[in-house]
């Protein structure tokens, strides 16, 4: 063993990494004694296919074996990503399989040790990268379901395609959490509260990694941490949070989805506080490893590590800006993009004394245990012939009642809503009424959504609408704004679908999210017929609705994926009943962002002030009335560390079967920290039905009253303060004091 321990061998003679009986760790240390430096630099290199298509032409279903050997020979690369859905020219699922299968056989094959790559995408809303899969809605959407476990079961779908295709890594959820719309990136975040992103984030995590698919899929919490702070709204530019913010606000949620067993996270392309986080040792070490014990891969985001030399000016070249993310704690590099090479780079910054050996090591045991743990070593193919029947529309059942749940009713004035069976004539109007490239967002079979040219198949709202509406029910588009005020005349009702156009990351900031003039001067217009008007809002952030607020009827629909359609007509003719609750504070004036409602209280600030939300977090109708009966606490008194124990009595008192989200709010009378008037700290979703009363418990672990203490200059550990707190669930309140 010594002997071995010593040369780097050639595999072959059955050594103790190669059987899967034995356990992973020792799988680990054998493999790891047996590598050459070059090559444990190679499994800490991400390469995107991108980057091998250009340089070695994708053509037909084979790369060139000259770009193969360049990527997975000469740089031992350990994985390949396809980044924003950039993979083959024939986005099928079975031509993506054989893809993966093609680079995954030649790493296998030509490698001497005969390490599996692991292959990365981007699956945020199912399967997104390929033509024909089922489209769920967007995160924002999911987050104002309040369901963890559709999410989950979202996740769990998703990561079945994923893996259909031979694809053993998903970059998602993402775990942001996003309080300024400005923020092209809102979309893709479960939202604005803490407790609720990281528990979907939670859900999703489970979801994915344990999907009974073709493989065993990784989830990937991403962007640790702090990436939804962008101070001037912009993506990807340098925050500034205090420690306090840091420690309540921002990382609780990463926390979460990381404790539900995520075996990746992906770090912030940003920076905080003045160091980028692909260089922090005390978010990549610190945070993630000493305090939360968690020992899972750190990947870079998209060239984030080249670029703290020539973005962040924080590395005079570039073997210095790789030892800054390496002892940072850094394991993987994402698409490190220079000439010289991430092989070359690392290898100078050992030369130069800058990274120990020993710490590379760490990172490859990793990266190896996450492989092993994948199954990779024994399973690293999938049949290329079952993939498109496993991703093609798979879930369409599923993706549906994600979007019916996802739609959050606002106005239903005089009840406009649901449309009477009687309505003659039904005018839909907006140029959103019948987009399924922008109702999808981003992120879809392109990078900045479905490319031109290209269309998705799924289901508009005015092609839900037409479907649904019943026999006696005229639908007719209008297509200009002249039209629809012509049409509305003699119609029952008109239904004008507005949104935001399809776009990622950069491209998708908004220094003004609102709807556009042209937008708000149709509904106005539509308006002034005096006739009933429903807004139905496609986009990935609440706009700004100015003088287009106030029609009779008002539906969010975020960006609801394939069937979203569907759901909206679901909604509109009442075969849901809307369950949706806003996860966003939603603005009246642009000039508040950011915005959320978690609002510190002040002397020219009331609770909530500043806020001065056209529609508040928490927010949604149905077509049938509850109550909050009661809320009470096990004890009016408890301890530090204690769970509070809660019961909420809540009654479906209309006449309607529905689904109740339930949520707790905490508030403290007097605090030595600042606390907004009020937190979520707790939630539930529960089925009623018509004049059903449920009584519902509810635990209040002591992490989620916990705030970190201390005057400005001397932020500490979180703790639970002493003294009294007040949990209301709807108009309902009970007092706990804590001792
Ligand atoms: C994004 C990540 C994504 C990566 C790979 C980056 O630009 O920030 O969220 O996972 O690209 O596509």
């Amino acid at each position: 063993i010594a002997a071995v321990a010593s040369v780097p061998a050639e595999a072959g003679d059955n050594p103790t990494y190669t059987n899967a009986k034995a356990p992973v760790d020792v799988r680990v240390k054998d493999l790891l004694k047996r590598m050459t430096l070059a090559e444990k630099i190679g499994q800490m290199d991400q390469i995107s296919v991108v980057r091998m298509q250009g340089d070695c032409e994708w053509s037909g279903g084979e790369f060139t074996p000259a770009c193969l050997k360049k990527v997975l020979v000469d740089n031992a690369a350990g994985s390949v990503l396809s980044g924003g859905g950039a993979g083959p020219s024939v986005n099928t699922p079975e031509n993506w399989a054989k893809m993966v299968n093609t680079v995954q056989k030649y790493a296998i094959d030509n490698s001497r040790l005969h390490i599996p790559i692991i292959y990365g995408v981007d699956a945020v809303h199912g399967h997104n990268n390929v033509l024909g899969a089922t489209i769920f809605p967007q995160e924002i959407g999911m987050g104002s379901t309040w369901d963890p476990d559709l999410v989950g079961d979202a996740g769990a779908s998703t990561a079945k395609a994923v893996a259909a295709t031979g694809i053993d890594w998903n970059f998602a959820p993402v775990t942001d959490i996003a309080r300024d719309q400005r923020w092209g990136r809102y979309y893709e975040t479960f939202g604005e509260d803490p407790l609720l992103a990281g528990t979907l984030a939670a859900s999703a995590v489970e979801g994915i990694q344990d999907a009974k698919g073709a493989k065993q899929v990784a989830a990937t919490v991403k962007h640790f941490g702090g990436y939804g702070e962008p101070g001037n709204g912009h993506d990807r530019v340098p925050g500034d949070v205090s420690i306090r913010y840091l420690q309540d606000t921002l990382l609780p949620s990463y926390k979460q989805a990381i404790d539900a067993g995520a075996q990746s996270v992906m770090v912030n392309s940003g920076a905080i506080n003045g160091i980028p986080a692909t260089a922090s040792h005390y978010l990549l070490t610190d945070v993630l490893r000493k305090k939360w014990g968690w020992d899972g891969v750190e990947v870079s985001d998209w060239a984030d590590v080249v670029a703290l030399q020539n973005s962040y000016h924080i590395a005079a070249d570039y073997p210095e800006a790789i030892a800054k993310a390496v002892n940072a704690g850094l394991d993987m590099a994402m698409e490190p993009y220079d000439a010289q090479g991430w092989s070359d780079g690392l290898r100078t910054a050992v030369q130069r004394g800058l990274v120990t050996e020993k710490r590379i090591d760490q990172s490859v045991a990793r990266i190896l245990k996450m492989k092993f743990d994948l199954g990779l070593f024994e399973h690293p193919y999938v049949d290329a012939s079952k993939a498109d029947s496993r991703v093609i529309g798979a879930d369409t059942a599923l993706a549906r009642q994600a979007a019916d749940e996802s739609q959050v009713l606002l106005r239903n004035d005089g009840d406009v809503l649901p449309i009477s069976s009687s309505a003659k004539k039904i005018v839909v109007a907006g140029s959103y009424a019948d987009d399924i490239n922008d109702q999808v967002g981003g992120w879809t079979v392109g990078w900045q959504g479905v490319p031109d040219g290209v269309t998705l198949p799924g289901t508009t709202v005015l092609q839900g609408i037409k479907k649904a509406a019943p026999s006696g029910t005229r639908v007719v588009q209008a297509t200009t704004a002249d039209d629809a005020v012509a049409q509305a005349a003699d119609a029952d009702l008109t239904v004008v679908v507005v949104g935001e156009k399809a776009a990622a990351e950069g491209s998708a900031d908004s220094p003004r999210p609102e709807l556009s003039a042209d937008q708000v001067a149709l509904v106005k217009a539509l308006k002034a017929t005096g006739k009933p008007v429903v807004t139905v809002v496609l986009a990935g952030r609440p706009l700004v609705l100015g003088d287009a607020d106030g029609t009779q009827g008002l539906l969010m629909s975020w960006l609801p994926g394939t069937e979203g359609g569907n759901a909206v007509a679901d909604i509109l003719f009442g075969k849901v009943n809307p369950s949706g609750r806003l996860n966003a504070t939603w603005p009246k004036d642009i000039g508040n962002e950011p915005m959320y409602y978690q609002q510190l209280p002040g002397t020219n600030a009331g609770p909530e002030s500043f806020v001065d939300a056209a529609y508040p977090f928490g927010a949604g109708l149905s077509y049938t009335t509850y109550a909050f009966d009661s809320v009470k606490a096990r004890s009016a008194t408890s301890r530090t560390r204690d769970t509070v124990h809660l019961t909420v009595k809540v009654s479906n008192s209309g006449n309607r079967d529905g689904d109740l989200v339930v949520p707790v709010y905490v508030s403290r009378p007097s605090s030595d920290v600042l606390s907004p008037s009020r937190r979520l700290v707790a939630f539930t979703k529960v089925h009623l039905k018509a004049g059903q009363s449920r009584t519902v418990s509810l635990d209040v672990p002591p992490s989620r009253l916990a705030v970190t203490p201390g005057d400005i200059d001397g932020a500490g550990k979180q703790q639970v303060e002493r003294g009294d707190y007040v949990f209301t669930a709807g108009d309902k309140t009970a007092a706990v004091t804590i001792r």
